[in-house]
């Protein structure tokens, strides 16, 4: 778990890391950039000996064209139990240096993932992809849910059979702790929002970030949540106020709560979080 300074969740927890670029929203990829610098931090800590070589996550490279050094897709079992240890209920944000629903990450594991937030139903989980025609199938499948509780990543003798039993018999479909969410940066893929309707997800969002056009095709039926924010770092494209207007007049209309993350600039705070005059907090009514 690491706090995580995104402003609409409290950590974040990576049982993935790596990805590939797949469209315009991913050209500076901050994960991408950071797993780069985490890989040669990893390799320094392993040298000193202050890290068990086995416990490196960055040490995967990805493909050049899409992807880069320390962002190959990587899953990290050692991780996967981590939130079933967190006493303190918290939003956490799955998957900040990765997509869940990416091809290279398997079914099997997808499955251990859920499995942990299924039992972990103290915390709210906040899973983001930009894949999710198969983030939507696989979660379609019904075979997806029977299979999660032989998924659960515990041995037997070791309070296994008890998770078992009520990820089997009780957990509840789909998961009522989970948030499934897509990311929207421009016109062209506001089919994401179609997918992410067929989903079954206790509250479905979407990330317009980072804005990088107007969304005159939007469609926020089925949408319990939207966050909207400009694109942050030294080679920020940035965001016409309009757009960010639209969106908020849009969501008003529709009843949908906003949450307006920032403008975006060199630094995210550069340019501030209000929009016409007001911070937009608005979180999805369908909380836990
Ligand atoms: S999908 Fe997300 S994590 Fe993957 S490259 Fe694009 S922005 Fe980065």
């Amino acid at each position: 778990m690491s706090a995580s300074k995104i402003e609409w969740t409290e950590v974040t927890w990576n049982p993935t890391t790596g990805c590939d670029r797949i469209s315009s929203g991913c050209d500076n990829c901050y994960a991408l950039t950071l797993a780069k610098r985490l890989k040669a931090m990893e390799i320094s800590l392993v040298a000193k000996g202050k890290l068990d070589a086995g416990k490196a996550k960055y040490q995967n490279d990805g493909d050049p064209r899409t992807s880069g050094p320390g962002f190959g897709v990587a899953v990290h079992h050692d991780v996967l139990i981590e939130p079933l240890h967190w006493r303190k209920p918290r939003m956490v944000f799955v998957n900040s240096m990765s997509d869940l629903g990416h091809a290279r990450v398997e079914r099997g594991f997808l499955e251990s993932v859920f499995a942990v937030m299924g039992v972990a139903r103290q915390h709210t989980f906040q899973v983001l992809t930009k894949r999710p025609g198969r983030v939507a199938k696989l979660l379609s499948d019904s075979s997806f849910r029977e299979r999660m509780a032989e998924s659960m990543p515990f041995e037997d003798g070791n309070g296994g059979d008890d998770v078992f039993d009520w990820l089997a018999v009780n957990a509840s479909w789909p998961l009522p702790n989970v948030w499934m969410g897509t990311s929207i940066e421009s016109d062209e893929y506001c089919w994401r929002a179609d997918e992410l309707r067929k989903t079954p997800a206790a509250v479905r969002f979407l990330s317009l970030e980072p804005l990088l056009g107007p969304l005159p095709s939007l469609n926020l039926e089925g949408i319990d949540w939207v966050i909207v924010g400009g694109e942050s770092g030294p080679k920020a494209r940035p965001m016409h106020p309009q757009w960010a207007s639209d969106i908020r007049d849009q969501c008003a209309d529709s009843g949908v709560p906003l949450f307006f993350k920032q403008w975006g600039g060199r630094t995210p705070k550069e340019n501030g979080r209000h929009l016409d005059g007001e911070i937009w907090d608005q979180y999805p009514l369908r909380q836990q």
